[in-house]
Parts: structure tokens; C-alpha cells; sequence
């Protein structure tokens, strides 16, 4: 899991962490020495998780099918592990001497809830782009930190279709669909703010509305949830309020069905 060798992880020795912050996805600690600034900085991926213990144990880890990545200890004997679950290994470590640094970091897209990320910029990004909006707001390098839960999340708040295209925007629906960003995003963060690391999973999945919800009723209108698959992802919408009562095309499905 680990991406960078220089400098190396023994640099992270005797030093203090005194910022932590976030990029996008993601989590940067800024580990500052007499020479200097580090950053350690992680990606949790889709199986990725942290946890925190106040006790880490100190004894080595034995080798085998542990779904421990990566383990930080502090001083105190305090620290957290990175453990990623599946087949998947996609949980990337770094340390670097700047966050730009990082390839996934230098190319993210603007900030959602940075005070710059108006009604004008989000019509910007936008304009002329001839792709469906549920991949827009999905890509890292467009808008930074959306991934596939909350693009849902976002496209049911603003009823609107996942495959409505960017550049059929009207100044209207560009709005409609900046608060939806906006409120989806700080009442996740509300939800989540000062939670232990092992509540946040659940808290993100109690909080969603559609995403994840297939089969269950959408809790503004009742309709059924309904789900389309692609080949690693899949993505929850409410017919009702987002497609006209229509449901969405799914190639995997009618391929099945044929
Ligand atoms: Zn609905």
C-alpha cells in the first residue's frame, strides 16, 4: 500500500503531528520536524478503514490473512491501523515533503465546500461537457471528493436524472443542483462531526437516502428504489422523483433478460 520511498517512513521518527486535514478523499498529517514539514497522507479506498487504539498492542504482527495495511503508533502508545478488506488492494499510503506530491492530490478538481465553489463555477464546469452528470460529479479530477454514494445522494435531493447530460444545464436546474451539492454535503459532515472512527460507517449508511437502498421505499415519495449495475459499481435512484416514474435503461439487465 505504500507509494513513495522517499523519504522513507523511518523520517516519520520523533516527530509531531500538528495538523490534520483532508484532500478530497484524502486524509493528510502534517508530522512537522527541525528540518521541516512531512505529510502522511491516505486514501482509504472502497474497503479501506481506520482505527483508532488508545492501547496498540506491541506485539509484531504475524504474517498471514490479516486485513491489516498499515499500522501508526504514537509515543503514548496510542495510534490507528489502516486495515482494508477483499481482494482489492487499493488503499495508497504516502509520505511526502508537500501534498502535491501525491498524483491523485495535484490533479483533484475544485472543492465543494470551499466559499469559491459558487453557482458561476459549477456552471462552468459544466458547460459543454457532453457526459452524463452522475459521472461528473463522481470524477476526482472535476469536482473534488463526491464519490458514488453522495452523487446519488446529490441527484435524488435535486430530482434529477444520474444520466441528465452536464451541458443541458439550464441556469435553473445549475442552481438547483449547487444546493443539493452544498446540503448534501454539510449535513453529512454535520452527521459525522466528533464521531469515533468506528461509528462513521454506520453513520453514513443510516444517513443515506438512496444510495445502497434498492428494493426499500425513497423516503420522500415511497416509490421504489430502483438500481442500475455497471461492471464494479452500481448506482440507486428514485423513479419518481428523478426520472419522470421511468425507469432507467440497464444494459447488464436487458442483456440478462433477453
Ligand atoms: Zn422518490
Amino acid at each position: 500500500m505504500l507509494k513513495t520511498f522517499d523519504p522513507p517512513l523511518s523520517a516519520l521518527a520523533g516527530r509531531s503531528i500538528t495538523d490534520v486535514g483532508r484532500h478530497g478523499k484524502f486524509l493528510d498529517m502534517t508530522a512537522s520536524g527541525a528540518d521541516g514539514d512531512l505529510h502522511l497522507v491516505f486514501h482509504l479506498a472502497r474497503a479501506g478503514w481506520l482505527r483508532w487504539r488508545e492501547d496498540m498492542p506491541d506485539k509484531p504482527v504475524k504474517p498471514g490473512k490479516s486485513p491489516l495495511a498499515f499500522r501508526f503508533v504514537l509515543d503514548d502508545g496510542t495510534g490507528f491501523d489502516l486495515t482494508e478488506a477483499g481482494t482489492q488492494k487499493r488503499l495508497a499510503v504516502y509520505l511526502v515533503k508537500g501534498v502535491a506530491d501525491v498524483p491523485g492530490v495535484a490533479t483533484l478538481g475544485p472543492e465543494p465546500l470551499a466559499d469559491d465553489f459558487d453557482v458561476d463555477a459549477l456552471a462552468a464546469i459544466l458547460k459543454g461537457r457532453r457526459t452524463q452528470i452522475k459521472g461528473v460529479l463522481r470524477d476526482q479530477h472535476i469536482i473534488a471528493g463526491i464519490g458514488n454514494a453522495y452523487s446519488d445522494e446529490v441527484l435524488h435531493a435535486a430530482k434529477m436524472s444520474p444520466y441528465k447530460l452536464a451541458s443541458s444545464f439550464t441556469p435553473e436546474e445549475v442552481a438547483a443542483l449547487h444546493a443539493a451539492i452544498v446540503t448534501t454535503l454539510r449535513d453529512a459532515v454535520d452527521r459525522s462531526a466528533g464521531l469515533a472512527a468506528a461509528d462513521l460507517k454506520g453513520e453514513k449508511k443510516t444517513g443515506l437516502r438512496v444510495h445502497g437502498k434498492t428494493s426499500q421505499p425513497c423516503p420522500v415519495c415511497g416509490d421504489t428504489i430502483r438500481e442500475v449495475s455497471f461492471a464494479d459499481s452500481s448506482l440507486q435512484y428514485c423513479p419518481t422523483c428523478q426520472t419522470g416514474g421511468k425507469p432507467l435503461a440497464d444494459r447488464r439487465l436487458s442483456r440478462l433478460l433477453k
